[in-house]
């Protein structure tokens, strides 16, 4: 069996696509675009290239972008102070601060001073309660972009088994309170579970979280399973140039009966829901119901 490939750089393109159309149709009819303001703190290499591709989406999508550009000496009352200003403006319906941030300022301090409103990494602790709880929120992007992934191939996940490896907050346990919700039998795997590839051997749907090249192995998985690979990690390739691997070996497609490819799967649903996100903000921010735009 050859694994079928979910195509996330499409999927995402057609997301994309649906965001644009409702975000022309929001200045058409109610004479407002959604504002999006990405917060960055000094000159991580990879979170300049992260923002840069945000920034570049949010205008293609129509929205207006309000980014942020903050040194690296910053202080934690400065950045808390952009927040309360960023917060404060009807202008700005989404705030995102890429992470990681400098050493001298709380992440979860600068997390829990967002509007949870606002919220569109779905991080702050009143999302992540409002998941738990099974009540509407903001949701983190990349987990709901698995979701959405997994439903290409299943049309409902309810009675799936369903294994999760990884409990960070920002995927793995926001992949499976979302799972749960979506009817799924949900077990999460982490660093100290035993017997691991028995545990994934389980799973009709098996979601890889790790951080680590290629873990996943063939023999892990359940003939026909679907696989959705999270994991971005960058690897030696030939003539001394990096090359960007997923969790999940390559021989795992002559097992799995789906799969995401790393790259072009779960990456670009990651901004296509970032958008979609800002666009449920902006509306519910205005009192409109949330866009039909089947995220
Ligand atoms: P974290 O490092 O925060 O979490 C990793 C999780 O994997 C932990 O729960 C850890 O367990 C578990 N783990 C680590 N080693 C093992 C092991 N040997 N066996 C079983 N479980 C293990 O990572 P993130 O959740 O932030 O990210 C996971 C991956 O997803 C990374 O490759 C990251 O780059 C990628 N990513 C991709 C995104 C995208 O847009 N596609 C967005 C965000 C992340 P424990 O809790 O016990 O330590």
């Amino acid at each position: 069996m050859t694994a079928s490939i979910i195509d996330g750089k499409a999927i995402a393109a057609e997301l994309r696509g649906k965001v644009t159309e409702a975000v022309h149709r929001l200045l058409r009819d109610r004479g407002f675009v959604p504002g999006i303001a990405v917060v960055l703190v000094g000159q991580n290499p990879a979170s300049e290239v992260y923002v840069r591709n945000k920034s570049k989406a949010v205008t293609e999508a129509g929205m207006r972008p309000f980014d942020r550009h903050l040194p690296e000496s910053v202080n934690e009352a400065e950045l808390l102070d952009l927040i309360a200003q960023l917060n404060a403006d009807p202008a700005v319906h989404g705030i995102l601060v890429q992470l990681p941030l400098p050493k001298q300022i709380d992440s979860q301090k600068i997390i829990a001073a967002i509007d949870p409103d606002k919220d569109i990494d779905g991080f702050h602790p009143m999302n992540a309660g409002r998941l738990a709880s099974g009540l509407p929120g903001l949701v983190p992007c990349t987990p709901l972009g698995c979701i959405i992934l997994a439903k290409k191939v299943h049309a409902s996940l309810t009675g799936l088994e369903a294994v999760v490896i990884g409990r960070s907050n920002i995927v793995g346990k926001p992949v499976a309170q979302l799972l749960l919700a979506e009817n799924a039998t949900v077990t999460v795997a982490h660093s100290k579970t035993r017997d691991l590839p028995a545990v994934c051997r389980r799973a009709d749907l098996l979601v890889a979280a790790i951080g680590r090249a290629e873990m996943v192995r063939g023999d892990w998985i359940k003939p026909g399973a679907t696989v959705i690979d999270v994991g971005i990690n960058r690897v030696a390739g030939q003539g001394g140039k990096t090359r960007i691997v997923g969790d999940v070996a390559a021989e795992v497609a002559q097992a799995a009966g789906a799969l995401t490819p790393v790259p072009g799967g779960v990456g670009p649903m990651t901004i296509a829901c970032l958008l979609a996100n800002t666009l449920r903000a902006a509306c519910m921010q205005r009192g409109l119901p949330a866009p039909n735009i089947g995220s």
